[in-house]
Order: structure tokens, then C-alpha cells, then sequence
């Protein structure tokens, strides 16, 4: 089969011919139809972050295809059904954090794409219990980006503290934000977009957004301060230390600043500040199964769509330049029947 494999860190993908996989105990092989490419993909295969990625690696978390083959033991799935393959891979089940809902905390947690091989790859080996079944509505280009940029959307805004009518402000509107505005929509706040690209300043004036601020032209904390008295949470999906700032002077008192990307570089926060306005730093990563479920189903109802443009997976090396350059509008996602 087809996959695109990372070697070094920093290095080009090549599409290699590698051995498809075959499912041991529990577990599941999906054959790919599609998968989102996050910008945490860009992060895995440059090595950004402090805890790395195997090497080679096949990145991809937003995966979705159909059973091809079950592994012993699975029961609650068949062939043909389908699902995808989010970056919670596995957990371990039985640890306080799985025991009490908080699965993406589980110390001992697989991650697909990148501590093991993700769906960049015309099949995926997955973990049967945590592989999420897509409402049969959704096509599979429109479930991919749910898998992990609308999952960490709806999490980071139930995690935020707000309630219908409040203010949010969104800051980065690329494939986690534009789904953010959509999200927060749904669920009855008013949404400020903050972006330095003005087209998706636009993008979000369609999805819903009330107000958008561009923060190379504005200090888009002290003006969000000035317009609407801070916003009740500000959620930051940006790949920017600059962004993390203001989406933290964005707030009012009492409020929230979610943080959610994931630049790596460390976030100031005025001390002061923080203790007498009362403002909570909360960081939020991902979501459970079941706020997949749910994530699913507010597209399902027709409440939530993603912004895609298709792609081969060929394509892969010049998607993540034009990911890395803000040039996308939306998410992409590769059309593997395109291939
Ligand atoms: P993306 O490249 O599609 O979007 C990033 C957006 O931020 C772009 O629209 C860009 O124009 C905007 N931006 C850049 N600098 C800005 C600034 N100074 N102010 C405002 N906006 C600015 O990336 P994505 O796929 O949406 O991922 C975003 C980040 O979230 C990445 O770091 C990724 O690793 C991280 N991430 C975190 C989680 C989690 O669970 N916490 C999950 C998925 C992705
Ligand atoms: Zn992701
Ligand atoms: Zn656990």
C-alpha cells in the first residue's frame, strides 16, 4: 500500500510503498477514504515539540474510511462500517483520567501520526475501541476535519466556561478556527475572529462571526476590551506567541483564555493581572469519544460544515508549505479516491 513517510525530521515526505497492516487482538484495519492534514502534522514532522514523534513516521490524525478487517476479539464493529481514527489512538482504560471521562489525559495514551502511524496511508491499523463510527449523513471529506479540528473546537469551548449570549473571541481561524466560529455559533455566543489574513477575516463574517479584528492593522486585546468589555473567553488556535498575548488581554475579568495551539515557544502571563481580574488560563487538548460523538452530530444536524479543499496525498509537501505560509482557507483534506 501507499503511505507518506517522514524519515528525518524537517525533511520531505516520500510516498513509499510499505506492507498494509494486519489487525492482532482489538484490534481494527481501516481502509482510508480521506484525512485532514492539522497543522500538528506540520509540528510532528519538523520535531517541534519536546516530546518527539517516532522516525519514520506517517502522520495523520483526522483519518476516516471503512472497517477492511477485523482483529480477534472486536465485536461491537463490522467490516464495511464506518469511522475514523482520531489522535486519542488509544488509552489505557484504567487510569484516573480514563475512569473519569478525561481520556486525553491518560499518561499512557497512543497518539496516531504520530507515536504510532497515522492515516496518511491508504490503511490505518487503529485501536477497535477507540475508533468513533461517522453518522452514515456525513460524507467522508466533511468528517475528517471533525476528527481533530472540530473535536478541539467544541471541547475548547465547552471547556471555556461561557454560556449562551456570551462573548468569545477566536483567535487563528485556519482548519481548528473556522469550525470554532461555527461551533460557538451553534451553541448561542457572539464570536469575535481574530486573523492576520484578511480573507479569512472574511471566511469568518460568513461562517457567523459578529465582529473581526485583523491584528496587524489593531491591538486586537485592547480593542476587543474597548468594543465589547472583553470577551467571556478567548479560545487561541494560532501558531503565534504574539496571538497567545493578546487572546489573554482579549478577557475580561472573571473570564477564560483556552489555549489550544500549540507554537513552541512559552506563553508571558502578567501575574498581577491574572490574581485581581480573576482570569483562568485553561489548556485543552483534543476531545474524548464521546465529545466526537457529539461533534459529530452537530454536522450530522447541519449545524456545523468544514471548509474543505481536496487533495492528493502525493500533494503532501507543498500542502504543508502552503499550511506553514497561512495560505489555506479551511481545511484540507486528502481525497484518497483521488489517488
Ligand atoms: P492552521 O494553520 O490551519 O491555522 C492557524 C491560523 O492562525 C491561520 O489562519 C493563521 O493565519 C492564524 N494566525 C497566525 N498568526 C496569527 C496571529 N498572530 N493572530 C491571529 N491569527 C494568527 O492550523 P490548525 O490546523 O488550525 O492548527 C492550529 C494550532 O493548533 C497548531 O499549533 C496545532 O498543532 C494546534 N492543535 C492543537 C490541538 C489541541 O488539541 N490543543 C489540536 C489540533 C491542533
Ligand atoms: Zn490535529
Ligand atoms: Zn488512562
Amino acid at each position: 500500500m501507499k503511505a507518506a513517510v517522514v524519515h528525518e525530521f524537517k525533511k520531505q515526505l516520500q510516498i513509499e510503498d510499505v506492507p498494509k497492516p494486519t489487525p492482532g487482538l482489538g484490534q481494527a484495519v481501516v481502509r482510508i477514504e480521506a484525512c485532514g492534514v492539522c497543522h500538528t502534522d506540520l509540528h510532528a514532522v519538523h520535531g517541534d515539540w519536546p516530546v518527539k514523534p517516532k522516525l519514520p513516521l506517517t502522520p495523520g490524525h483526522e483519518g476516516v474510511g471503512v472497517i477492511e478487517e477485523l482483529g480477534e476479539g472486536v465485536t461491537h464493529l463490522k467490516v464495511g462500517d464506518p469511522v475514523g481514527i482520531p489522535w486519542l489512538y488509544s488509552a489505557c482504560g484504567h487510569c484516573e483520567y480514563c475512569l473519569s471521562g478525561r481520556e486525553t489525559l491518560c499518561p499512557d495514551q497512543h497518539n496516531a501520526g504520530y507515536s504510532v502511524d497515522g492515516s496518511y496511508a491508504d490503511y490505518c491499523l487503529a485501536d477497535a475501541n477507540y475508533v468513533v463510527k461517522i453518522p452514515d449523513i456525513l460524507s467522508f471529506i466533511e468528517a475528517a476535519p471533525l476528527f481533530c479540528a472540530g473535536v478541539t473546537t467544541y471541547k475548547a469551548l465547552k471547556v471555556s466556561d461561557t454560556k449562551p449570549g456570551d462573548w468569545v473571541a477566536i483567535f487563528g481561524i485556519g482548519g481548528l478556527g473556522h469550525l470554532a466560529v461555527q461551533y460557538a455559533k451553534a451553541m448561542g455566543l457572539k464570536v469575535v475572529a481574530v486573523d492576520t489574513f484578511e480573507d479569512k477575516l472574511e471566511l469568518a463574517r460568513k461562517l457567523g462571526a459578529d465582529l473581526t479584528v485583523n491584528p496587524k492593522e489593531t491591538d486586537a486585546g485592547k480593542w476587543i476590551q474597548e468594543k465589547i468589555g472583553g470577551a467571556h473567553a478567548s479560545i487561541c488556535t494560532a501558531v503565534s506567541k504574539a496571538a497567545f498575548g493578546q487572546a489573554y488581554q482579549a478577557v475580561r475579568r472573571g473570564g477564560s483564555c483556552v489555549a489550544v495551539g500549540l507554537p513552541p515557544e512559552t506563553m508571558e502571563v502578567p501575574i498581577f493581572d491574572t490574581v485581581l481580574n480573576g482570569v483562568k488560563i485553561v489548556g485543552s487538548i483534543v476531545g474524548s469519544r464521546k465529545d466526537l460523538q457529539e461533534t459529530l452530530q452537530f454536522a450530522a444536524d447541519g449545524k456545523v460544515k468544514a471548509i474543505t479543499q481536496t487533495r492528493r496525498l502525493d500533494e503532501i509537501n507543498d500542502i504543508f508549505a502552503e499550511l506553514e505560509s497561512g495560505e489555506v482557507n479551511g481545511r484540507i483534506v486528502l481525497d484518497f479516491s483521488k489517488q
